[in-house]
């Protein structure tokens, strides 16, 4: 699984990150990023709470 951040809806509420800390990080810009190139099985879990907890579904599948 594959994951970006539309950086035009993040308003940079660092739920995503609470929610799968290895997957998500605030970069310089002071918004939501993708660490990972492809998510790990064992975090797609807490990556799928991030994507459908993100308040302003900034978070969105790559296909
Ligand atoms: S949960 Fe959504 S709005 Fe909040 S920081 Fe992550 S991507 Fe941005």
């Amino acid at each position: 699984m594959k994951l970006k951040v539309n950086k035009d809806l993040c308003i940079a509420c660092g739920a995503c990150q609470a929610a799968a800390y290895e997957v998500f990080e605030i970069e310089d810009d002071g918004l939501a990023g993708v660490r990972v190139e492809e998510v790990p099985e064992e975090l797609v879990e807490d990556a799928l709470d991030a994507l459908e907890g993100c308040p302003t579904d900034a978070i969105e599948e790559v296909k």
